[in-house]
């Protein structure tokens, strides 16, 4: 039986997303050892036992991986980051793609292909943003940098790898006016104490440069001294923010801003439209990728210049708004005011008229927009980690758009969200994962699904007394659907609208129903509106 501070020695077989290798005892006891590779072989020390499984720390490295490279950053296994600085770039987006195919697979039961991963070009100093607690350790001794895994200690660092270098010398003259000044700094055991955090923000194209100091308060006393020093030191400073934060919680930013030097924002550019940054607006943290992704997503919303767009949970507008020039109408969903105000602002600056955007719930405005009969040609998701959810799902299929473009940061809702599409008839035509993080946890994800198609291909396992192809076709009569659609939704249908709607929904035409003469390239194809709504009786007399 394993036991605590057992030392056993393992070959490393698998990795799990999360950062650890998973090797077996000879009994068969499963041990997740962080920082490890798959190939290694290694002495550890077990620190838990469970029923099945134990943790276990690496203790040496009998024979390393082939993956192995030496991690270059001192803070790495200490502060909450980097997760993959031990293992070569390409293990990483092999490991990452894995989580990806494997939560499409087990939780979506979706066998797809699973694109390889868009990588990053830079796997250092990708980041425009840091958000660094400031703080003081027991010997009084200020400590500026990142909480370490799963806590609240503060692993101070001077520099960190995925960060710009001048945030390094932000944190440099922080640093070294709390010292002369005496700065008293944040305790979140007593809620006493005034600098809490520095955040900063740059921007790539432009190189402008924010800092915000969350404060206890409403600044810092001197705090003109400390503005002219970073000034001097960077040329490329814009902007200087006291954002007040009195609360006793772990959120960062408070709701007041403060504008102590410039005008409180900085510019930068996504796609080749011009977006201004707050330090409340949401902005992609590696804008280069986040290209790169939205490219992708525009390439599977395949715009004609026809489509109605809508995109839901659309933050400061980015995604829409880069897609706005190709598309008729585009109507963004966002819950958080500041970002819709944003996003409005956004769509002035850069000459996009053919946008709106509503402040709301997303599976609520969903519906709203459903039941005033909206109906997009394309919808845009792209929800927090926790996905959107089996409503807003249903919701979006309802709707009937051709095609939904589903951009996620969590593979494990993603693929429970596609398993809610799959009931509802759309099916996941392409899975693509883009490295927006390289060397943490996380990667992101971008769908295509549309709805089946009578002649897509499925596996269908029927006895021969269910196989009753006519009675899906004979349930209504064509007088029927009309005066269905006429009494719900208050207008006519033509004979030709509800054979073309029939035959997308894969319900096969009578023999003796001739449509050649009616139904030829040049007939009117049934507007949206029309098919949302004979679609409806179809479903009401249990025909699809
Ligand atoms: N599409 C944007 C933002 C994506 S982040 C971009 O790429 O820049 C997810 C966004 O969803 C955030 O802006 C968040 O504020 C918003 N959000 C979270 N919950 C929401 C909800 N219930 N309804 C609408 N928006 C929501």
């Amino acid at each position: 039986m394993l036991k605590k501070n057992d030392l056993v020695q393992l070959k490393i077989t698998s990795t799990t997303a999360e950062g650890s290798g998973v090797g077996h005892t000879s009994d068969g006891m499963a041990v997740f050892v962080p920082m490890s590779a798959t190939g290694d072989e290694l002495s550890v020390k077990i620190l838990k036992v469970k029923k099945t499984y134990a943790f276990g720390k690496l203790e040496e490295i009998l024979t390393p991986s082939p993956a192995r490279i030496e991690p270059d950053c001192p803070n790495f296994s200490k502060c909450g980051g980097c997760v993959w600085r031990h293992v070569s770039y390409s293990e990483e987006c092999r490991i990452k793609e894995q989580k990806v195919r494997d939560a499409v697979e087990r939780i979506g039961g979706i066998n797809t292909e699973i694109k390889p991963i868009i990588a990053c070009e830079r796997t250092d100093r990708y980041r425009n943003k840091a958000q660094l607690p400031v703080g003081r350790d027991r010997n009084g001794k200020v400590q500026i940098g990142f909480y370490s895994f799963h806590s609240h200690r503060i692993v101070d660092c001077a520099d960190c790898a995925l960060q710009p270098e001048q945030f390094g010398e932000v944190i440099r003259i922080t640093r070294e006016f709390i010292d002369r000044y005496g700065v008293s700094v944040y305790d979140e055991s007593t809620g006493k104490g005034r600098l809490r955090h520095l955040y900063l923000r740059c921007a790539e194209i432009t190189g402008e440069l924010m800092v915000c100091y969350v404060v206890n308060g409403n600044g810092l006393k001197n705090e003109d001294i400390l503005i002219k020093n970073l000034r001097e030191a960077l040329p490329n400073l814009k902007t200087v923010v006291f954002n007040s934060n009195r609360e006793k919680t772990n959120v960062i930013l408070g709701s007041k801003n403060r504008v102590a030097y410039g005008e409180g924002v900085i510019e930068d550019e996504l796609c080749g439209k011009r977006f201004c940054i707050s330090p409340f607006s949401f902005w992609q943290v590696n804008r280069s990728q986040a290209e790169k992704l939205y490219t992708k997503a525009l390439e599977y919303a395949n715009l004609s210049g026809r489509e109605n767009l809508l995109d839901l949970y659309c933050g400061t507008g980015t995604i829409g708004l880069t897609m706005a020039d190709g598309c008729k109408t585009l109507t963004g969903v966002e819950i958080i005011p500041d970002a819709v105000c944003d996003a409005e602002k956004n769509a002035e600056r850069n000459g996009v008229k053919n946008a709106r955007f509503i402040c709301a719930d997303a599976p609520a405005a969903a519906e709203q927009l459903r039941q005033e009969g909206v109906s997009p040609d394309v919808v845009i998701l792209d929800p927090p980690r926790k996905g959107c959810g089996e409503e807003l799902v249903g919701t979006v299929a309802k709707m009937n758009p051709d095609r939904v473009v589903y951009v996620s940061c969590d593979p494990a809702t993603l693929a429970r969200d596609l398993k809610y599409f799959a009931e509802r008839g759309y099916v996941t035509r392409e899975v693509t994962p883009c490295d927006m993080f390289p060397r943490t946890a996380h990667v992101e994800t971008v769908v295509l699904l549309s709805r089946k198609m009578p002649d897509d291909k499925i596996e269908v396992d029927l006895s021969l007394d269910e196989l009753d192809i006519t009675s899906a076709e004979s349930k209504a009569t064509y007088q029927e659907i009309k005066d269905y659609v006429l009494k719900e939704y208050g207008f006519k249908v033509s004979t030709l609208y509800i054979s073309q709607v029939k035959r997308k929904c894969g319900i096969i035409e009578r023999e003796n129903y001739n449509h050649s003469h009616k139904e030829n390239p040049h007939s009117s194809q049934c507007p949206k509106d029309k098919e949302n709504a004979i679609r409806a009786a179809l479903e009401h007399f249990g025909m699809i």
